[in-house]
C-alpha cells in the first residue's frame, strides 16, 4: 500500500503529554476510524507442544495523513484519558470478530484476542458489545480471548474482579496481559477469573544469556502452570529463546521470531501456508 507498513514505517514524532499537538491528535481519532485511517494487524500465536497455530491477536494501527504511523502506545494512553477509548473499542472488537469469521473459513477453530483497556472494562456496555458482535458474525464465545493488564484490573480492584467475572460467566475467555511488567499483586493474581497470562517481553528478553534471567522466567512459567493459567511467552524474537521457552514449560508462544503482525489477508495467507511452524 501506498502506506508503506506500520511494522517497517518511519515515526519520528514523541509527543509531549501536554503538548497542545497531542490534543490535536487525539481529537482526529474518532473522525479517523470513520475515514478508515485505522486498521487492524493480527498476529499469530502457537502452541509450542505441537506448532499447530492457535489464534491471533489484534493490534491496532494507525495512520494519519500528516504525521505518518503513529504507535498504539502513543495514542491508546490519550484515548483512555480523553474518553475516545469508548469509541475506538467499539470498532475495534465489531472489525475483529468480523475478521475472525474470515479467519476460521481458512482456520477453524482460530481464537481471536482483543486489548481492552482498564476503562473498558469498568464502563458499562462492555458485555452487550461482544454479545452482539457474536451474534452479528454467528461466532462462539469461547473463541473469543479479551486481553487485558493486571494493572487494569487494578484500577478498582472490586469493580475490576466483578467486570471480569461478568465477561467470564459470557464464556470469552481472559487473559492477563504483560505480566511481570508492572506491579504484579500475586495474591490478585489468584483471584483473577483468567484462563491465561502473558509474559511480558520484558521477562523473556535475556532468557538464553543471563542465569538469573532464566530463573525468573522458569519460575513465572511453573508458578502461572501451578495457578491453572495456560502460559504465553510474549514477543519472542529468536529460535534460541523459542526452544527454551518450550523446554521451560509455556503453553503458547507470539512474537517476531513467529510472525510480524500483518493486515488481514496477509495473515490468511500465512496461515494457509504455515500449517506446521516448528
Ligand atoms: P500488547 O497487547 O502487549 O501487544 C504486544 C506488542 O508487542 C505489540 O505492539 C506487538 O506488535 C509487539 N510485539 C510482538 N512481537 C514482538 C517481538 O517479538 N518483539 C518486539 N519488540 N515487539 C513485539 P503494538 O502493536 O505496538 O501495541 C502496543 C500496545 O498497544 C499493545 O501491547 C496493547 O497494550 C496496546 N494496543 C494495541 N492495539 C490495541 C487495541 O486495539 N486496543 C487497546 N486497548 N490497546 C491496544
Ligand atoms: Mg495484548
Ligand atoms: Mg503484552
Ligand atoms: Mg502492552
Amino acid at each position: 500500500t501506498p502506506r508503506g507498513s506500520f511494522e517497517t514505517g518511519f515515526y519520528s514524532g514523541k509527543y509531549d503529554i501536554y503538548d497542545e499537538s497531542r490534543l490535536t491528535l487525539i481529537s482526529h481519532l474518532r473522525e479517523a476510524i470513520q475515514n478508515r485511517q485505522t486498521e487492524l494487524y493480527y498476529q499469530p500465536k502457537i502452541r509450542l507442544s505441537t506448532g499447530e497455530v492457535v489464534g491471533v491477536e489484534a493490534l491496532m494501527r494507525w495512520f494519519h495523513p500528516e504525521r505518518g504511523w503513529v504507535p498504539p502506545d502513543e495514542f491508546i494512553p490519550l484515548a483512555e484519558k480523553t474518553g475516545v477509548i469508548k469509541h475506538l473499542t467499539r470498532w475495534v472488537v465489531d472489525q475483529a470478530l468480523a475478521d475472525l469469521k474470515s479467519l476460521q473459513s481458512v482456520s477453524p477453530g482460530l481464537t481471536m484476542s482483543v486489548n481492552i483497556s482498564a476503562r473498558d472494562l469498568l464502563s458499562p456496555g462492555l458485555d452487550e458489545l461482544f454479545a452482539t458482535a457474536l451474534e452479528t458474525y454467528g461466532l462462539q464465545a469461547g473463541d473469543v480471548i479479551v486481553e487485558l493488564t493486571e494493572t487494569a484490573a487494578m484500577d478498582d480492584p472490586d469493580k475490576g474482579l466483578q467486570a471480569l467475572e461478568r465477561l467470564a460467566s459470557s464464556g470469552l475467555k481472559v487473559s492477563i496481559d504483560d505480566f511481570g511488567a508492572g506491579y504484579s499483586s500475586l495474591s490478585y493474581l489468584k483471584r483473577l477469573p483468567a484462563d491465561e497470562i502473558k509474559l511480558d517481553r520484558s521477562l523473556l528478553q535475556d532468557i538464553c544469556s543471563s542465569d538469573s534471567s532464566r530463573t525468573i522466567a522458569e519460575t513465572a512459567i511453573t508458578m502461572g502452570r501451578s495457578l491453572g493459567f495456560l502460559v504465553v511467552a510474549e514477543g519472542v524474537e529468536d529460535e534460541a529463546s523459542a526452544r527454551l521457552l518450550a523446554t521451560m514449560g509455556a503453553d503458547m508462544l507470539q512474537g517476531f521470531w513467529l510472525c510480524r503482525p500483518a493486515p488481514l489477508e496477509s495473515i490468511k495467507d500465512w496461515l494457509l501456508t504455515s500449517s506446521s511452524v516448528v
